[in-house]
């Protein structure tokens, strides 16, 4: 546009952003690229295909567009809650689970707010928080890439409203024990909501994290975040739940936006539900191959804490980093790379594993021995 296209006065005031949304993290996305021999590895995304019942409701509901979906969610809230063990008051649905959490920290924080998470952990965290107007408080993992609970507990303050748990922990793979998450509640306020985001659930071998359902039946601050987006392959279409105290749910559903949940969405979930076996089928197959990888790298000589996710995650300094995102980058394989800690690898298809195997063998014999 040349300036006498422009119709303000000079000098004229033009609209800002809010401080907190300029001064946000911008949310980097996985990398992506169309080409070929594309390995897509740096979104925790599942390698399978839908699951074929999934996409047949997804097509079956494409005939009602039209229409707005059903904005109480009710047929797959009752679902969870049948699947669950709990009422369909207690269950909240929103576009992902990030969509959920956004309706958390808006529902529960005032500006000046605090919201206690570890760090590293999910990267979505401090752009919600900070969005809201609330005050992010990051507490550094510990030597075991886990979460340093004790130092979450201390960092409590009268400010402090929300504690997200992240178990297994992305981007590092580890989990959080069902005991030390009690002995955690058992020494936080009450009036805290302490918010267990289980994304990667399925991927978690039987007892590795916590009983989460146990511990909100005992500590009604706690709430569950779950999601459809990872082990159950939904993740383009947008769909995640809370399970919390029905007021608190309740108060989430008040802060959704209107129709962010899609009837496709809704169906699909739906149906997955009921497609457990076959999910837990393709579970088991990415858990193989997790453990496969996790040896064959620990023989090559990288140091790996046990992960729990469908991922890997390699910590690295900065010219590590930099030198095995150019080894990633030149073979077209897509990872994530976060600065100053390290590289998270999705866990895929045994062809695009052999290939990151390869990559990190090549890196291991230069910079290990
Ligand atoms: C991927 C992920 C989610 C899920 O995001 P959706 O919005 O449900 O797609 C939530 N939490 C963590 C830690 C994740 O890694």
């Amino acid at each position: 546009m040349t300036p006498d296209q422009l119709l303000t006065r000079p000098g004229a005031a033009l609209p800002t952003l809010r401080g907190a949304v300029a001064g946000l993290p911008p949310y980097v996305p996985g990398r992506r690229s169309a080409g070929m021999d594309i390995a897509a590895l740096a979104s925790n995304e599942s390698h399978y295909e839908p699951l074929p019942a999934a996409a047949a409701a997804v097509s079956a509901a494409a005939g009602t567009m039209n229409r707005y979906p059903d904005s109480a969610a009710v047929e797959l809230r009752e679902r969870l809650a049948g699947h669950l063990g709990v009422t369909a008051e207690e269950v909240a649905v929103g576009p992902g689970s990030v969509g959920v959490l956004q309706q958390i920290i808006t529902g529960l924080c005032d500006a000046g707010d605090e919201v206690i998470f570890a760090w590293r952990s999910f990267e979505a965290y401090p752009i919600l928080v900070e969005l809201a107007g609330a005050r992010p408080v990051r507490i550094p993992l510990d030597d075991a890439e886990g979460h340093d609970l004790e130092g979450m507990a201390a960092a409590v303050t009268d400010r402090t409203k929300v504690i997200l748990l992240c178990t297994p922990n992305n981007p590092t793979g580890v989990p959080i024990s069902h005991d030390r998450i009690e002995t955690f509640l058992r020494a936080v306020r009450s009036d805290i909501l302490v918010v267990i985001d289980e994304a990667y659930v399925e991927y978690a071998e039987a007892g590795s994290g916590p009983d989460s359902m146990a511990l909100y039946r005992r500590y009604p601050n706690v709430c569950i975040l779950r999601t459809f987006s990872k082990a159950y392959g939904l993740a383009g279409l947008r769909v995640g739940y809370a399970v919390a105290a029905p007021d608190i749910a309740e108060g989430l559903r008040r802060t959704a936006v209107p129709f962010s949940v899609s009837a496709l969405a809704q169906k699909a979930a739906i149906t997955s539900l009921d497609a457990g076996e076959e999910m837990e089928a393709r579970v088991a197959a990415v858990r193989q191959e997790r453990a496969r990888m996790a040896e064959q790298l620990e023989a090559q000589g990288w140091k790996l804490q046990p992960s729990q996710g469908n991922f890997l995650w390699i910590r690295a300094d900065e010219s590590l980093r930099a030198r095995l995102v150019d080894a990633f980058d030149a073979a077209g394989v897509m990872v994530r790379a976060y600065q100053g800690d390290g590289v998270r690898i999705t866990v895929a298809d045994p062809a695009s594993n052999d290939r990151v195997l390869r990559l990190l063998e090549a890196h291991a014999a230069s910079t290990i021995a």
